[in-house]
């Protein structure tokens, strides 16, 4: 019988977890670690941030479906991680003190972003001056604090309401996309888009580069830019843009920001809700003789190092595809993966750009849902190979990985928007594809309109009925 721990019951985790569960469950032990007893879906915090969802319409309990998966459940921190000895050290969540091991032969290691505010002095909802909508609680906050800025507006208050980067290496561009266009929504919708200043503050080269160097696409015989499709968003919204600043500080009124050419500049806000910097969880990893082992798994940020080519420098990665993972498999220790977030990209796919005084400024690669859970699929895939056959079939890398990104722009059913973003591949081949984007022009598409808040509604939907594993959830792609 072999034993395969999980952690982290995200995108990544939990879609291996089903994929392990359904195909070895009965004849194996599959034990998930995961914090939480409930599955958050976490790209419906946008709207819980502006109180067009109740929180609780994004989560559902884990343990039923694992008890249908034959999937062993444990709420519990994994703290430790004994490569050599091969088992994990969890302490307990559910309320009962203490700690529990659980062996493994394989672990999946997909534990998702630390969201690390203590980067920019003064961010975040904590111990700083900012909000996110990262995590449940932190949306929940941002909602609070939104609506009391909206009770503000309703008084005939102006106020600046500032949403974006929150570091100079920050990520996830796409979700504070989101979250200022709904808010310019929302805004009209209760009336007082007028009482707001709505800015938005980057770390991207250009508007619309989302990490992934931008899009481009052939519409009508032309070639048309995330950059001018995005910027044209923020002017007819009356969005002030301001992009290539990272931001190394925030007080209780002001975000303090470097720019490209190294000049130091200051916004003013009322409410600002920023993205930190994500590094890797914070694990021990020990070796048998109690030695630290983390540097041959993690790296410096924590993210699991796995069987992709570091340390190019970026003319050399732009034009190495096959320096992505294929199949997400640590070097040292071939019996860890890692999935989602947790996995140390090569590099940027944006290009990066150092400023005169040195600070990096350069939008940080996204593993978005999709891919998170395509890579917790071909990882749980290849440990079903390695169980039964004791070789690994799949493999994709982000490099020959499509992905489909619906940025919502108001969640209305009505007078809703959202830009349906399609890319293959997720980093641009410039040997395939040789034109400007590096990518397949035939697929890769831009589109904005009230269909995409539809298709974003019906996601929402579609993905929960499939997270929770009821009738034909393997039909559904991640
Ligand atoms: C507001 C927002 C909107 C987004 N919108 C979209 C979107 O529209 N489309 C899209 O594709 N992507 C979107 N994303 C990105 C997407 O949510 C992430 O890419 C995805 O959640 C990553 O999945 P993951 O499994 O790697 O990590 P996570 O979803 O973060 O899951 C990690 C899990 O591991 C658990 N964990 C962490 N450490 C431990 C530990 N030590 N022990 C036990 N458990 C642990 C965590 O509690 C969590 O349950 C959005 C992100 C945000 C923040």
């Amino acid at each position: 019988m072999s034993k395969v721990a999980i952690i982290g019951a995200g995108f990544a985790g939990h879609t291996a977890a089903m994929y392990l569960g359904s195909a070895l469950g009965k004849d194996h032990e599959i034990t998930m670690i995961n914090m939480s007893d409930r599955f958050l879906y976490v790209p419906s915090l946008v709207w819980v941030g502006i109180d067009r969802m109740d929180p609780e319409k994004t989560r559902f309990p884990l343990k039923s479906v694992y008890d249908k998966m034959n999937v062993r459940f444990v709420q519990g921190k994994a703290s430790e991680v004994h490569p050599d000895e091969q088992y994990v050290i969890a302490e307990r969540k559910d309320g009962v003190a203490g700690t529990v091991r659980v062996d493994y032969d394989y672990l999946v290691v997909a534990t998702g972003p630390q969201l690390n505010f203590k980067a920019t002095q003064g961010l975040g909802p904590e111990h700083g001056n900012t909000f996110s909508i990262c995590t449940q609680a932190h949306a929940t906050q941002s909602r609070d604090a939104y609506l009391e800025n909206i009770a503000r507006m309703q008084k005939g208050e102006k106020r600046r309401l500032l949403i974006g980067t929150g570091h100079p290496a920050a990520t996830c561009q796409g979700a504070a996309f989101e979250y200022i266009t709904n808010i310019h929504k929302d805004l009209v919708r209760r009336g007082v888009r007028d009482k707001a200043e709505l800015i938005w503050l980057s770390n991207e080269r250009s508007a619309g580069d989302f990490g992934i160097r931008g899009v481009h696409v052939k519409q009508n015989g032309h070639m048309l830019s995330s950059e001018d499709f995005i910027s044209a968003v923020f002017d007819e919204y009356d969005i002030q843009w301001m992009v290539q600043k990272g931001v190394k500080a925030v007080d209780s009124k002001t975000a303090y920001w470097e720019d490209y050419e190294g000049n130091q500049g200051e916004t003013a806000f009322d409410f600002a809700m920023l993205i930190p910097q994500f590094t890797g969880m914070d694990m021990k990893y020990i070796g048998k003789d109690g030695q630290d082992v983390s540097n041959k798994i993690v790296n410096a940020a924590g993210f699991v190092m796995v069987d992709g080519i570091y340390g190019l420098d970026y003319e050399i990665l732009a034009e190495t595809p096959e320096a992505w993972p294929a199949v997400y498999q640590n070097r040292n220790y071939r019996n860890i993966f890692a999935a989602g977030i947790a996995f140390a990209p090569p590099g940027p796919i944006s290009v990066p750009h150092k400023t005169p005084n040195g600070t990096n400024i350069t939008a940080a690669p996204p593993r978005t849902g999709m891919v998170s859970g395509i890579i917790g699929r071909i990882v749980a895939k290849n440990i079903i190979d390695l169980v039964q056959r004791g070789r690994m079939t799949h493999s994709e890398r982000m490099s020959e990985m499509s992905a489909a990104c619906i940025a919502s722009m108001g969640d209305s059913l009505w007078d809703g928007s959202a830009a349906t973003i399609m890319v293959y591949p997720v980093v641009p081949d410039f040997r395939r594809y040789p034109n400007e984007e590096g990518r397949d022009l035939f697929v890769t598409h831009m589109e904005m309109g009230l269909a995409g808040a539809w298709m974003k509604r019906m996601i929402h939907t579609t993905f929960m009925h499939k997270l929770q594993g009821r009738v034909g959830w393997q039909l559904i792609p991640e």
